[in-house]
């Protein structure tokens, strides 16, 4: 659980006898305290900081011939702003260059873009994307799709959830997987009956594929951030922690760097924490990198160092999620094979790695959908030295919690990062992997933080889309006005309140990273605000969806406005 806090949540009060620079006047929501939105009518600015927060009168009290006043308009309110704490950034503004198969309803579609991406390409070029569904496009597609679709091309495109690829023969034949390559430990190679690749890799196996893409070079990465930083920065995200890329990553220089560089010449529009693969260990610890080091040179850094992230296992949708009871049967039962599914990263291994990053200062954060994945990271993170760091101990998504475990998330002060917008497209896959279990143990936020869980929100994109509104409004609803008509709320006992789900969007990120001044809207914090329409936040949160800011300070400035 977290602490009380640091700073003061007395209205009104201030730490010395400055002049307010700027005044917020309106509807503002603090996130004061340990629970509920604790709305004030006005806060004050200097230097960056909220100095006060409480009444008018209290504010005007504090304000000299200088100061400066912003007013909210009746119809709007002031929340502090939002950080993404999952969001495989640097991934993101490489993807968004690329061919984006999420709005491909059926192969038909999606080859059709295919094909037209193919003519455009350079004939060298590899031909790379992301966004396809077997769910939805009712069936794996194979690499004889893409014989016609990009004849000859070397064409890799990732599942939506990053967890599978589906590559041409081209890349097969180049890549040298056949009817006798055997599945690579944590990986399979989908097959026909005949033991022929069909162009599918899953899992660790993605990397005989990912492995022979040129890697994104550093400047590839500082012409591609910038674009979605300020997409982001338009949507109210002021932090994002970038939890690495999903591709294979060896050398971890390009996206640490770039943003290093950016940060150093003025040129990230928002705070990273930027963790790094396993692969990246060594040379991470070799350089002195520790959990919360600004990466760069400017001691004030917007970018830094985050945690070492291990995968204990895959997806839902892959059913590589490691289970503690078996998936429920598939109709057509080519699975069988991953009844419990499977460890990408074996429990002992994961425990070295964990101990061995804490020896060097650096925290580390599990990626964990299954039951049997959320306990192992747990167990991960019993020895004291693995939490006992600037940054803190997470696991990523858990999606599926045995609910015996769900104690040790407080008692251990565990983070759990979760996507609420993944129960958007999960909900049906959900119910026929795991049975009743889904809907009593799935996606369970607010067994969670009953628990004592900090739960700090993120999309996961490019596996979602950047906007984090929708995950918030999902969070408190768990319904998604697409859903066929007649599917009500998914497991509804474990909704959040809207006071929940803005401290899981704007202030639980920030304690996952140790950041004691961001978060709120209270004395001593980052003035990181964001303002939104007022009726977003009545009727429990419904119109949350499609909040689109018209205004987004960062440290006291305006960095955005509609
Ligand atoms: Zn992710």
């Amino acid at each position: 659980m977290s602490g009380p806090d640091r700073s003061s949540d007395r209205a009104g009060e201030r730490r010395d006898g400055r002049p307010a620079q700027l005044t917020v006047h309106g509807r503002i929501v603090t996130l004061a305290g340990e629970r509920g939105l604790g709305e004030v009518e006005a806060i004050a600015i200097a230097d960056g900081r909220v100095i006060a927060a409480g009444s008018t009168s209290e504010i005007e009290a504090i304000c000299g011939p200088k100061t400066r006043r912003l007013e909210l308009g009746p119809a709007e309110i002031a929340l502090p702003g939002l950080t993404d704490s999952h969001l495989h950034l640097a991934d993101a503004a490489i993807a968004a260059h690329e061919l984006d198969l999420s709005g491909a309803a059926t192969l038909a579609e999606g080859l059709g873009l295919v094909a037209a991406r193919h003519e455009r390409l350079a004939p060298d070029a590899w031909l790379t994307g992301h966004g396809w569904d077997a769910a939805r496009w009712g069936g794996w597609p194979t690499s004889g799709d893409l014989a016609d679709a990009a004849p000859g091309r070397r064409v890799a495109l990732w599942a939506h959830d990053h967890h599978a690829i589906w590559i041409s023969d081209r890349v097969l034949t180049e890549a040298g997987i056949g009817p006798m390559s055997a599945d690579p430990a944590g990986g399979a190679i989908r097959r026909l009956g005949d033991g022929r690749p069909t162009g599918i890799l899953h899992e660790v196996a993605t990397a005989r594929a990912t492995s022979r893409i040129p890697v994104p070079t550093q400047e590839m990465y500082e012409a591609a951030l910038p674009a979605i930083c300020s997409d982001l920065v338009r949507l109210g995200v002021v932090a994002v922690h970038d939890p690495g890329v999903l591709g294979a990553d060896p050398l971890v220089d390009g996206p640490l760097t770039a943003y290093a560089v950016m940060a150093d010449a003025g040129r990230l529009p928002l705070r990273v924490h930027a963790s790094v693969r396993a692969e990246g260990l060594a040379a991470s610890i070799e350089r002195g990198l520790r959990s919360g080091s600004v990466l760069g040179g400017d001691p004030a850094g917007r970018a830094r160092f985050g945690w070492l992230k291990l995968f204990a296992d895959g997806s839902l949708g892959s059913r590589t999620a490691a289970m503690l009871e078996p998936f429920a049967p598939l109709a057509d039962n080519p699975d069988s094979n991953h009844d419990r599914g499977i460890w990408v990263t074996e429990p002992a291994v994961m425990a070295d790695l964990a101990v061995r990053a804490a020896e060097a200062g650096i925290a580390t954060q599990i990626h964990g959908i299954g039951d049997a994945a959320v306990r192992a990271a747990l167990d991960t993170f019993e020895p004291a030295a693995t939490r006992s760091l600037g940054l803190r101990a997470r696991v990523e998504h858990a999606q599926l919690v045995d609910p015996g475990d769900l104690p040790r998330f407080g008692r251990l002060g565990i983070v759990a990062s979760i996507q609420p917008v993944h129960l958007r497209s999960d909900a049906a896959q959900a119910r026929t992997s795991w049975g009743e279990r889904a809907e009593r143990s799935g996606y369970a936020w607010r067994s969670l933080l009953d628990n004592g869980a900090t739960l700090a929100f993120g999309t996961d994109a490019p596996v979602e889309p950047i906007d984090p509104w929708p995950g918030i409004a999902l969070a408190i609803g768990r319904h998604w006005p697409a859903w066929p008509a007649g599917s009500g709320p998914f497991g509804p006992a474990e909704s959040l309140t809207l006071a929940d789900a803005l401290r899981g969007a704007c202030l639980g990120p920030a304690q996952a990273e140790g950041s004691p001044d961001r978060g709120r809207l209270i004395a001593g914090q980052r003035a990181d605000l964001v303002v939104i329409p007022a009726s977003s936040v009545e009727r429990d949160g419904a119109r949350l969806a499609g909040v689109r800011p018209r205004l987004v300070m960062i440290d006291g400035q305006i960095a955005f406005e509609a």
